[in-house]
This record gives structure tokens, sequence and C-alpha cells, in this order.
């Protein structure tokens, strides 16, 4: 099958892209690295009568740090999200997540934006923007936006950007001295989504734990985090599979998933506490 036909416009810049889906009657589609939204319009999962290229918009591009914060840019392509040294020092856990997203050639165009607005539920940037605390920052006709990842994801492939917006950047605090970043998942294959995963944020003010590929959106498990603090591991591996909303498909049951949580959730703390036998 192929996408129905429509129209295409490269933006020049972040206004000039906001004036063209403006103009669009509600029809226009962010075009980023294309690896979802075009799989989907090819397969008439989604329509969009103009396409808003907005990929040669250089100041979306980047990775940046200024006082205590990581900026990274909506356009910037996983590749060289997974490169970045910059990445890998104050968020480690988004290399981590790089090297679990799809096949290099989708990763050479897939950008963090994409993958952000996109808001699969399987998807792994999205658990670790929850993990990290970090926040979403969007352009629209009434100005700038910044959107905590709490309030961000709101179902599948449903966020807080509305239709007439464009996701920018996304911004997190630098992990401080001694911080450790996990990312856990299990999935058949190499490349493949998740069947379920799960990233864990060790920080002098507690445990943050994200799960994804649990439901319709990632979460954060609160509970799960508080007996963390609390030192009960236990605990905290029955919160986790109580805490989500997973679904039974042909992959994996509901109860199997449930089950991988509590043993992502005891591997991660394992190796937090440098236990990787
Ligand atoms: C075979 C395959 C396997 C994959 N496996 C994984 C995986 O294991 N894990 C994973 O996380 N992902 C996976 N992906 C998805 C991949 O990471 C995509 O690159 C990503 O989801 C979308 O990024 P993109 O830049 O290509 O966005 P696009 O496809 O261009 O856009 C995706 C959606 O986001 C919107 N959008 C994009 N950028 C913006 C923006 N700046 N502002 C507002 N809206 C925007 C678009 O309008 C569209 O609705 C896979 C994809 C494929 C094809």
């Amino acid at each position: 099958m192929k996408a129905s036909a429509g129209g295409y416009a490269r933006a020049e810049s972040v206004g000039h892209a906001l004036d063209l889906l403006a103009g669009s009657d509600g029809q226009g589609r962010v075009l980023a690295g294309g690896q979802s939204l075009i799989a989907a319009m090819n397969m008439r999962l989604s329509v969009g009568d103009l396409l808003v290229d907005i990929s040669k918009i250089s100041e979306l591009s980047g990775v940046i740090v200024s006082g205590g914060t990581l900026r990274i840019g909506a356009l910037t392509r996983h590749a060289q999200v997974g490169a970045s040294q910059v990445v890998r020092t104050h968020a480690p856990l988004l290399t981590d997540a790089v090297s679990h997203i799809a096949h290099a050639a989708i990763r050479n165009r897939g950008t963090m934006g994409g993958a952000l607005a996109h808001a699969d539920p399987a998807a792994e940037f999205p658990a670790c923007a929850l993990a990290l605390g970090a926040t979403m920052h969007s352009e629209g006709p009434e100005g700038a936006r910044a959107i905590p990842a709490e309030d961000f994801f709101e179902e599948v492939f449903t966020t807080a950007l509305k239709e007439d917006e464009i996701l920018t950047s996304m911004t997190l605090p630098v992990a401080e001295e001694g911080e450790v970043q996990i990312l856990e998942e299990v999935a058949r294959r190499s490349g493949d989504y998740a069947l379920v995963g799960l990233c864990l944020v060790k920080r002098a003010s507690g445990h943050r734990v994200s799960l994804f590929s649990v439901g319709p959106k990632p979460i954060l498990a609160t509970v799960a985090m508080a007996a963390l603090d609390a030192g009960d591991l236990e605990a905290a591996v029955d919160a986790v599979s109580s805490e989500i909303d997973p679904p039974s498909d042909t992959q994996a049951s509901a109860a199997y998933r449930r089950h991988l949580a509590g043993v992502l959730l005891r591997r991660a703390v394992a190796r937090l506490k440098g236990d990787t036998a």
C-alpha cells in the first residue's frame, strides 16, 4: 500500500514551519526523520495533506550543556545522541537507550524529537525522559511552552503537543556526581521493540523508575520508587508489576509482561549494587 497523494513543503525556520502548519487547516503533519510517519502514511494509518519538512532547520539540532542543564535539539538524530560524549557524560541512560532502538539505518534518520512526539508506548526515549525528569519545549502560534515529561505523554501516540505546535528540544538536569542510570529491556530479537523495558535512576534525592511497553504510555512507578527508597526490593518488585497495565498480544501475555517488569527491576537493582553475576 502507498500513502495517499498530498502536499510537501520544506520549512526554512521554526517560524516558517509554524506558518505552514497554521495555513494547512489542521491537515499539516510535521516531518522529521520520517521513520515512523512515512510508514504510518504508507499503511494509511496517518494522513497528511501537507507534510511540513523540518529536517533542514539547523537550530533544532545539537546537544548543549549550560548551567547544570543538558539540552538536546528535537532534530538530533538517534545516532548523534548515541555518539555524543556530552550525552554519555551527563545522561548515560540516553546513550544506552540508543543501542536498543531499531537498527543503524533507522538510527541514522530517526530524531529524538520524532520519537518523543510519536509517543509509541514501546519506545525507549519517552520512558528515559520520565525517569530523568526531563522537560519538553515547544513553539506554537501562542508562543513557547515548557511541558514536564510527566504531563507530556497522554495516550498511545498522543502527547500534550497541539496540532499547530512543534517540539523544539528536551532539557534535563545533568547527572549529579555518583548518579547511576540503568536501562534494562527484553526484546525477542536485537532491534525489535521491547516486550517490556525499565529505566532506573538513582540520585541523592532517591530512586526514579519508569517502564515502557507496559500500557498505553510510559509510566513512572511511584510506589516502587518509594519502596526502593525504603530499601525494600521485594515490595518494589510487587509494586512494579501491579502499577502497570500491560496488554496481552501476539508477542506476550499481560501476565508475562508483569513478570518481566519485576525481573527487569531485580536486574537493574543488581547492576546498581555492582552485582552483575
Ligand atoms: C523497523 C522500525 C523499528 C523501530 N524500532 C524502534 C525501537 O525499537 N525503539 C524506538 O524507540 N523506536 C523505534 N522505531 C521508531 C524510530 O525510532 C523513529 O525514528 C521515531 O519513532 C520517529 O522519529 P522520526 O524523526 O523518524 O519522526 P517522523 O517519522 O518524522 O515523525 C513521527 C511523528 O512525530 C511527529 N513529529 C516529528 N518531529 C516532530 C517535532 N519536532 N515536533 C512535533 N511533531 C513532530 C510527526 O508529525 C509524526 O507524527 C522503529 C522504527 C522502525 C521503522
